[in-house]
């Protein structure tokens, strides 16, 4: 992105971290470059712990990324957002959907699901929903359903990424994704545009493994009549092994960088900051030369 665009209105990014595990070193390159962004713009960057995934969250995981955070002087503005804690304004939307008609019951069981993507493989068609109660009203009376989104199915959608460039993909491609389980909680899809609308959110920016959600997560923005926001996907940290950087290259928490190897969070910063991304010759930047290049 370029440091001279002009942006109307205040710039807001987040980090919207899952606390399935330490802070990973990748994740504090993602929050660095969206709290450089915000602070270039005299914006705001907020810190959401997405913990939705009740069975894979953990304290100790939401104390490392608060801990490596502070660490590494990311200050976040206003309070910290817990996803979970949100889940019936997640659900609200759901209804909202629902109601005007961008949403639909599905009563697919588990069971036909699975014979549908048995059916898919044999064929050798790719693995998605095929919107089978997608016009039908014929609801069972206290069977568990499913709300779903009902997305475009002709056209094609671009997003203009700042980092990748124009990216096409043909509505045909993406499927009526669930938006609302049987049991009434949201899934990752609906959660994440929910949250960054009522954020505020103007700027996405995160990992490229992301780009292919964001196809799906545009169509329910776009549903929802919701401004969109714009899209930044930097590329992931790799090994040697051009596999993406993981425990097994040896990839450590920010707390390691720390206690085990001795770094201070200015060498970690830069560090971070020239991997992938560079200023001429530079080597060794400070914070306020960072915010303004
Ligand atoms: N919680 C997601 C993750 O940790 C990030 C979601 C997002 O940035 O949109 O990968």
């Amino acid at each position: 992105m370029s440091a001279t665009q002009d942006l109307p209105g205040k710039v807001v990014t987040r980090f919207a971290p899952s606390p399935t595990g330490f802070l990973h070193i990748g994740g504090a390159r993602t929050a660095l470059f969206n709290w450089l962004f915000a602070r270039h713009h005299g914006g705001e960057f907020h810190l959401r712990i997405e913990d939705t995934d009740r069975a894979r969250s953990t304290e100790p995981a939401i104390a490392a990324i608060l801990d490596g955070m502070t660490w590494l002087n990311l200050n976040w503005d206003g309070e910290v957002v817990y996803q979970f804690s949100r889940a019936a304004r997640h659900a609200e939307v759901a209804h909202t959907l629902l109601a005007a008609g961008h949403a639909y019951r599905c009563y697919a069981t588990p069971e036909e699901l699975t014979a549908l993507r048995e059916e898919q493989r044999a064929a050798r068609q790719p693995m998605r929903y095929d919107g089978r109660w997608r016009d039908r009203t014929d609801w069972p009376n206290d069977a568990d359903y499913v709300i779903r989104l009902k997305a475009p199915r002709e056209g094609s959608v671009t997003i203009d990424d700042q980092v990748q460039g124009p990216v096409t993909v043909n509505n045909a491609e993406l499927d009526d994704f669930v938006l609302l389980r049987s049991d009434g909680t949201p899934t990752y899809m609906l959660a994440v545009v929910v949250d960054d609308h009522d954020m505020g959110v103007t700027h996405v920016i995160r990992g490229d493994d992301h780009l292919n959600n964001a196809f799906r997560q545009l169509a329910l923005i776009r549903a929802m009549n919701w401004p969109e926001p714009v899209y930044a996907h930097i590329p992931l940290i790799h090994g040697a092994d051009g596999a993406k950087l993981s425990k097994r290259h040896g990839a450590l928490g920010v707390d390691a960088y720390r206690d085990e190897l001795g770094l201070l969070p200015e060498a970690v910063e830069n560090y971070l900051l020239r991997l992938g991304w560079g200023h001429g010759d530079a080597e060794i930047i400070t914070r306020e030369e960072a915010v303004q290049w």
